[in-house]
């Protein structure tokens, strides 16, 4: 039997020599308290699942694990509220500070996930909130077919529509209908 834990602490020494499962679950008050205000997501979470698997290695602790969350997070069209499903597996590698290593790791440093631990904890919090991050797109749409804002009045076109729409050519359409082929 592999011991499971639920905590986001580990304590490095106590890593069992069959590893650590890591079993976590977590809503929008978490993952809000992760940042400092100035520094807030665009989104909220609305729900985690975390699953990991770490293992230690003469001191260098290797994380392997994934992840499914829900966020709510607003359409770049329409500016509503959307939900949007992440899933994501991650792999991380830890070692021990030790500022003598640190040059010949440099290189590897750069291809590998490779992040150092202080002491005997490693919190992972951090790695979790910026996996979660690294999965949200950039451009978030509600729905495929989102209709997005009327750009003239700001009518959300999902719901209903305004008398502009219909009076109006786009400005590339407008353009494409004076032009004459001079030949
Ligand atoms: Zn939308
Ligand atoms: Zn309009």
């Amino acid at each position: 039997m592999v011991s499971t834990t639920n905590s986001l602490k580990i304590n490095v020494v106590t890593i069992p020599e069959d590893g650590l499962n890591l079993v976590f679950s977590e809503g929008g008050k978490w993952f809000d308290a992760c940042f400092n205000e100035d520094e807030k997501p665009d989104f909220s979470l609305n729900k985690l699942d975390v699953n990991c698997h770490i293992i230690k290695t003469s001191g260098t602790v290797f994380i392997k694990g994934k992840f499914s969350a829900t966020i709510n997070i607003n359409c770049s069209r329409c500016l509503e509220e959307a939900k949007l499903p992440l899933d994501a597996n991650f792999d991380y590698t830890l070692i021990p500070e030790k500022p003598q290593v640190k040059e010949d790791l440099e290189l590897k440093k750069e291809e590998l996930e490779i992040s150092y631990y202080h002491g005997d904890f490693i919190d992972l919090t951090p790695i979790i909130c910026e996996q979660i991050i690294l999965q949200v797109p950039i451009k978030v749409l509600c729905h495929p077919e989102c209709k997005g804002l009327c750009p003239q009045c700001g009518t959300n076109l999902n719901d209903s529509s305004c008398d502009c729409t219909s009076g109006n050519v786009d400005s590339r359409m407008a353009a494409l209908k004076n032009f004459k082929i001079n030949n």
